[in-house]
């Protein structure tokens, strides 16, 4: 039995969703895709930021590109408070719980974006405490929170839009 199903997220269109009761280490699902050198998607413009990338950093030569039907793994969004994560190297990976999961939790892992200029373009849905509001890799989030703060009142109304 699989142990997750595809369902409407309040994060995003949709999300995984554990269907059953998860410990803690559990492999959940493999996260599959191309393998595309770095120039490769530097050039294809179907990377474009603000289209839904699936592109997964491999190392500093090659991408994962998962934007493929068959990876249901795509569909699992960002967290600022995840429960699992991504494991393994090169073909071989697959998304495992950090935590015990209950089921009908929406799994969630940290999609490690870069802070940099462009932060804005990705705003984060999570509705966790420590949301930043914005999908940036955990090690980056402090740049993002003391800025947050300061601007309170744009962020708020970029989310009303
Ligand atoms: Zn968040």
């Amino acid at each position: 039995m699989k142990l997750y199903k595809i369902k409407k997220s309040n994060i995003d269109k949709k999300g995984l969703y554990a269907s059953k009761d998860i410990d803690e280490g559990t492999k959940i699902i493999n996260y599959i895709g191309k393998i595309i050198s770095k120039k490769e998607s530097e050039e294809n413009n179907k990377f474009d930021n603000k289209k839904d990338i699936y592109l997964f950093n491999l190392n500093n030569k090659f991408d994962l590109d998962g934007d493929f039907k068959f990876n249901t793994a795509r569909l699992i969004n960002h967290s600022c408070d995840p429960n699992c994560e991504v494991e393994g190297t090169g073909l071989k990976l697959w998304i495992s719980a950090i935590k015990d999961i209950k089921k009908g939790e929406e799994l969630t892992y940290d999609y490690g974006f870069s802070y940099d200029k462009d932060y804005k373009q990705f705003p984060c849905k999570c509705g966790k405490k420590n949301c930043v509001g914005y999908i940036v890799r955990s090690g980056s989030r402090w740049r993002i929170s003391k800025r947050f703060k300061k601007q309170k009142n744009s962020v708020s109304n970029f989310f009303q839009k």
